[in-house]
């Protein structure tokens, strides 16, 4: 019998606590979850899920005009914002309730508010004020996203209150160039507005793999996005229907809405940590060892607010590693190798491995096979749009130690060439596993072509070309 309340205290109700909670129940353990907002996190409420629908939804123009190539004549489309938000919601309050289901059918205790730790085995219900013990913690927060302290920043909103505008604006400017950012780029330019990206960097998507950063530049210069880079936002100032925001360049821009994506920071603020005895690194993270134990021995954390790789399978991974080592017998930890991810924009971004700039600093004999092709369906639907494929090999022993994909379906593909890489995969293994064709995937078994010359970033759109594979 144990002392306690409960054998475990989860604070958070998103992806990292909602699996640790069911598996750590599964296994026997008396469990209690405690939730500010809505069940389900980030990632159902406000992040992948929503986001994902929108995604969908802003891709149904490209969809409508290239169907006129294959003899469909279309009535001109007409979008409406209310509906979407409408049928969204309904989705995210079904998968709430779905969320919250799992855990109480495994026979897990909600509590619907905040809550904070008043020492390592106690935890203060805010509702309430009510407190309640656990022999083991884990704290399953996640993140919030910061906006940086501009003149005028109290205007603009983020990917937060993207979800929830009552009209959709007719003209956007989407500060950052993360995953954020330019997945919301191609949302709003898709459903309509007048999209505008200021990033202060060179190229978008700092870290991936430069011929997929070049690539989406091109596409999305080639969308007629405004794309403005090696520039920031310097104020915002509120006019009567609209923002004037003034850039460090000195240009100014009339916009209905300004989006910051700029970065998320872990929960940690006020949760009584110190006096629990976890630590925090410089960014306030959590430090957590491989089995994601905190500096307190009973205190253990995943997920966002840990800062490791912040992608939900990832925060359920090391959600369930947690519950079966500590509550299941069953020791493991989660590998953070070989992550697959995709960046939703507008063509989509999807990759496994590592990018070549890192790769050559590991693998000093590198081959490196690149495509970059028309797909057969923009044959007769004419559209200007490119796919890039690369493979990153290791020549000493042919692995295949870096996967990379801008396209159509990237995301799908990928997440399949990443069951090859993580069981050690050569380059002959690719070549010896049939094409399935046509598909833009059978480049991925096909590819011979190796890189002579970096590809080039577009500034402005490429002539039209024919033919649908002119690489290989
Ligand atoms: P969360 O899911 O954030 O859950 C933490 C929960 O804790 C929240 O519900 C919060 O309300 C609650 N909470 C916080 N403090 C307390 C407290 N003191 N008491 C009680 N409850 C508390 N990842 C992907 O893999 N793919 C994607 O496509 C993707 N898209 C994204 C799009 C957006 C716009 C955003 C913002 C993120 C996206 N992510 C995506 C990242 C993903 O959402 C996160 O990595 C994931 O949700 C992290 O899970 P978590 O359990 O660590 O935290
Ligand atoms: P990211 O860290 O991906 O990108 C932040 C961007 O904001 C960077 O381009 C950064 O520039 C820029 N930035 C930071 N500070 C400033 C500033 N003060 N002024 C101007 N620009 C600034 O964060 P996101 O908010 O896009 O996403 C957060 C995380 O959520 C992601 O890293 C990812 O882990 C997860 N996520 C995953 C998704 C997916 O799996 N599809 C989708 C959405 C989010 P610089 O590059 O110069 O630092």
């Amino acid at each position: 019998m144990t002392k306690y309340d409960y054998d475990l205290f989860v604070i958070g109700g998103g992806s990292g606590g909602v699996r640790a909670a069911r598996i750590a129940a599964g296994h026997g353990a008396k469990v209690a979850v405690a939730e500010e907002y809505r069940f389900g996190g980030t990632c159902v409420i406000r992040g992948c899920v929503p986001k994902k629908l929108l995604v969908y939804a802003s891709r149904f123009r490209d969809e409508f005009e290239d169907a006129e190539g294959y003899g469909w004549a279309l009535k001109t489309p007409h979008f409406d914002w209310a509906t979407l938000i409408a049928n969204k919601d309904a989705e995210i309050k079904r998968l709430e309730g779905i969320y919250r289901r799992n855990v109480e059918g495994a026979g897990g205790k909600i509590f619907d508010t905040r809550a904070t730790l008043a020492d390592a085995h106690t935890i203060v219900l805010a509702a309430d004020g009510r407190k309640v013990t656990a022999d083991k913690v884990l704290v399953a927060t996640g993140g919030h996203p910061v906006k940086p302290d501009i003149p005028g920043i109290e205007h603009a909103i983020t990917s937060s209150e993207a979800f929830h505008l009552e009209e959709m604006p007719a003209s956007v400017l989407i500060v950052g160039g993360g995953y954020i950012a330019v997945e919301f780029a191609g949302i709003f330019d898709g459903l309509g507005a007048e999209t505008t990206l200021v990033y202060r960097g060179e190229k978008v998507l700092r870290g991936f793999d430069e011929d997929m950063r070049d690539g989406l530049m091109a596409e999305l210069f080639k969308r007629e996005i405004d794309v403005r880079v090696n520039v920031n936002v310097a104020a915002i100032e509120k006019n009567w229907g609209d923002y004037t925001v003034t850039l460090t360049d000195g240009s100014t821009l009339d916009v209905e809405c300004v989006m910051f994506a700029t970065g998320r920071s872990p929960n940690t603020a006020n949760l009584g940590l110190e006096q629990a005895g976890v630590k925090l690194g410089e960014q306030g993270e959590i430090l957590v060892d491989v089995q994601s134990r905190t500096s307190a021995q009973n205190i253990y954390a995943v997920g966002d607010v840990t800062d490791r790789v912040n992608l939900t399978p990832v925060a359920i991974r090391e959600g369930h590693a947690f519950a079966d080592s500590v509550f299941g017998k069953k020791p493991w930890s989660m590998d953070h190798d070989l992550i697959p991810t995709a960046v939703f924009s507008t063509p989509e971004i999807a990759t496994v491995g590592l990018p070549e700039h890192e790769a050559c600093k590991v693998y000093p004999n590198l081959d490196v096979y690149l495509a970059r092709f028309r797909p057969l369906k923009h044959t007769l639907s004419g559209r200007d749009e490119f796919v890039v494929m690369k493979l990153l090999v290791d020549r000493d022993t042919d692995k295949v130690v870096g996967c990379h994909m801008m396209g159509p379906d990237a995301g799908e593909i990928v997440q399949m060439a990443a069951i090859a890489l993580k069981m050690g995969a050569t380059k002959a293994d690719f070549d010896a596993t049939v094409a399935l064709h046509p598909s833009v995937a059978e480049e991925f078994v096909t590819m011979r072509t190796k890189r002579a010359a970096p590809a080039k970033p577009a500034t402005k759109a490429a002539p039209k070309k024919k033919g649908y594979d002119e690489t290989s």
